[in-house]
């Protein structure tokens, strides 16, 4: 058997309304789950031994100043998932910079690390629309991005499901796609969101390990909001609710399956060994 490598799972830690495109909160702040599913999500990690990569939202960390010194407490990778949750098409170069640095420096300030790896809103970078964001991603010394996902309509289809370098005049930036499982008629999103939940187990499990086998991270991400099923949802009508909350059963069940079977690592591991192979 070739090298098997590990899997990573990753975590966008944000509120059940920070769904892209909803910009108006007001009263929801009332309601705010995600320090509570956050805690479902950390005590199941430590249940099953396995250490996870914490993309955080600035605005979260800065409403709870708790949340990331406990992530770290309890062994994990923190990266950046940005400020404020907007789509970085939409923020422009100089507002992307912004973001990046007000997150980071809050996350040091709180817990003493910078973030190395970067996660942007709903996959929003593309090598073709925000080429300028990888350029700036390496500036500030990030040595990652998982912002590039191979699916039809938000991301690249064709794009490489392995994990890959991109090279920046500021040096290389490894980039980690989302795990998907490749069918005839196109990728489906079977890595996280509603298709983690949606799709039947043996899928997913079947995926990771042919992941594995080709020696590359089998990359799940999960919202602390799908740990929490019972918490508050947005009335996006019928079909985005079900894509953004899915049914009223947890993720929980599958992950801690998932965690019995096979071995994780973070995002930051995996590149710092890529990093001292080449
Ligand atoms: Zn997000």
């Amino acid at each position: 058997m070739s090298h098997a490598a590990p899997a990573v799972i990753t975590v966008d830690v944000e509120d059940w309304y920070h769904v892209c495109g909803i910009t108006e909160v007001g009263s929801r702040q009332a309601h705010d789950r995600v320090q509570y599913a956050t805690g479902l999500l950390l005590q199941l990690l430590k249940n099953c031994g396995v250490t996870a990569t914490f993309f955080m939202l600035g605005e979260v960390m800065d409403r709870y100043p708790d949340l990331a010194p406990a992530i770290v407490d309890n062994g994990h990778e923190l990266a950046s998932h940005g400020w404020s949750h907007q789509l970085v098409t939409g923020l422009g170069p100089q507002r992307f910079q912004e973001e990046l640095e007000q997150t980071a420096a809050l996350m040091l300030a709180q817990t003493g690390v910078r973030p190395y790896g970067f996660r942007a809103p709903r996959w929003s970078l593309s090598r073709t629309e925000t080429p300028w964001a990888f350029e700036q991603l390496s500036a500030l010394g990030y040595s990652y991005d998982s912002s590039l996902t191979p699916l039809a309509l938000i991301g690249d289809p064709d794009g490489p499901r392995s994990p890959h370098r991109i090279d920046t005049a500021f040096g290389p930036l490894w980039e980690l796609p989302p795990l998907v499982t490749p069918t005839w008629f196109g990728n489906l999103p079977a890595g996280g969101g509603w298709g983690f939940r949606f799709f039947p187990y043996w899928l997913i499990s079947r995926t990771m390990q042919q992941y594995a086998t080709a020696g590359w991270p089998a990359v799940l991400f999960v919202h602390p909001r799908e740990l929490d099923p019972q918490g508050p949802r947005l009335p996006l009508g019928l079909l985005r609710e079900f894509v953004t909350y899915g049914t009223r059963s947890s993720s929980a069940d599958r992950l801690n399956r998932l965690m019995q079977r096979f071995s994780f690592t973070t995002m930051g591991v995996l590149v710092a060994s890529w990093q001292s192979a080449s």
